[in-house]
């Protein structure tokens, strides 16, 4: 835990009764509090020779479940900061018989609270804050913190790190944005405080990311044209066409090319943070296929290479093969072996086998006119 940090305020209940210690945490100052847990178990140790170490399982577990407590507590402080009843499940009775949540029950916390995603289209609908763009790094969260708690932890300390820091940086944006103006004055003095703490620390962290980052991208760089986003860290960092397909950042590996072209297939979405490029990229169909090249069931339709981050293409994670405006010209809709274009055809065998029997018809119909 942070120190020298002001933690919930103690304050006394009434000065003629008993002296009584409450603790008070607004739900702001909560989710900071999270953060800045999270930030510092996060953060690689440093031993007295200036050694970097390798954070601990323990603090990766906490640092996950604390991020996600902490995300959830400060989207719902702005739905509260709009109206009490929107963090809660059920605010309206069902029926004239059965009751709703009051008011003093919600003060006491007895009511069943909403999850993320539907938090997230009350802010958008309600509270016109659309988050879409962050929707699937939040979602992705609470994945992984389900899966941690009934799994155990399954990622390296890199891809914990690079994952987090995205959301970190994205909350630490959201406070700003939308929850500190409407805080009252003393709370938003002492979030303004907990946020300069944060930064720092962030930079540390996102440096720490950077810093793996630019180390692995010599090994990167001249291949480029078959570097993609690594599904697990999202960083551009996974080199496709070679097996077991391995990520230089997390470490996170595929026994084959088709199982990273299905696992990057499902999480495209996910846009790089800290990579050889920092676009972001959304609402990509993705898919996988069969590689007309080598016949493998690994090519990825709508991929996009750290070569070209711009254009959304054909690739095959198997051989490698980018294809690119490599489409048959006869109009089926199929890719085309390089070799198919380089002969001049620009058929698939489908269509080449198609204009083969077209041809040998039309021959005959002119023997026979003759
Ligand atoms: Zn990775
Ligand atoms: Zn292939
Ligand atoms: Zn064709």
């Amino acid at each position: 835990m942070a120190a020298g940090h002001p933690r919930g305020t103690t304050s006394r209940a009434d000065d003629n009764g008993p002296e009584e210690r409450r603790l008070v945490f607004p739900p702001v100052r909560n989710g900071l509090d999270y953060l800045i847990d999270v930030i510092e178990r996060l953060l690689p140790p440093v031993d007295a020779d200036g050694r970097v170490g390798e954070v601990s399982d323990i603090n990766l577990k906490y640092a996950l479940l604390h991020l996600h407590a902490g995300a959830e507590v400060l989207i719902k402080a702005r739905l509260e900061q709009e109206h009490w009843s929107l963090v809660v499940q059920d605010a309206l009775p069902k029926n004239r018989q059965a009751n709703g949540v009051t008011r003093a029950q919600f003060r006491r916390g007895h009511f069943k609270t909403i999850g993320m995603e539907e938090a997230l289209d009350r802010l958008k609908q309600i509270a016109e804050i659309n988050l879409d763009d962050h929707r699937d790094a939040l979602t992705q969260l609470t994945e992984t913190r389900n899966a941690l708690q009934h799994y155990g932890l399954n990622q390296t300390a890199a891809a914990v790190q690079s994952q987090a820091t995205a959301v970190l940086d994205f909350l630490i944006t959201f406070i700003h944005e939308h929850l500190r103006a409407d805080l009252p004055r003393e709370e938003r003095d002492q979030v303004d405080w907990a946020l300069h703490e944060m930064r720092g620390r962030l930079g540390r962290l996102s440096d720490f990311v950077r810093g793996r980052m630019a180390l692995v991208a010599p090994g990167l760089r001249d291949q480029v044209a078959k570097v993609v986003a690594c599904p697990v860290c999202a960083q551009m960092a996974i080199v496709i066409g070679t097996t077991p397909i391995i990520c230089r950042f997390c470490f996170g590996h595929w026994k084959g090319p088709r199982d990273a072209a299905i696992h990057y297939s499902y999480n495209q979405a996910k846009p790089p943070t800290y990579g050889l490029d920092q676009r972001h990229q959304h609402g990509r169909e993705v898919s996988v296929h069969f590689c007309p090249e080598c016949d493998e069931g690994a090519l990825v339709f709508g991929a996009i290479t750290a070569a070209a981050p711009e254009r959304i293409t054909f690739l095959c994670f198997a051989c490698g093969t980018d294809f690119d405006q490599q489409l048959c010209t006869g109009g089926c809709g199929n890719l085309i072996r390089r070799d198919a274009e380089a002969a001049g055809t620009g058929l698939c065998p489908k269509c080449a086998e198609r204009r083969r029997r077209e041809e040998e018809e039309e021959s005959l119909w002119k023997i026979l006119d003759e």
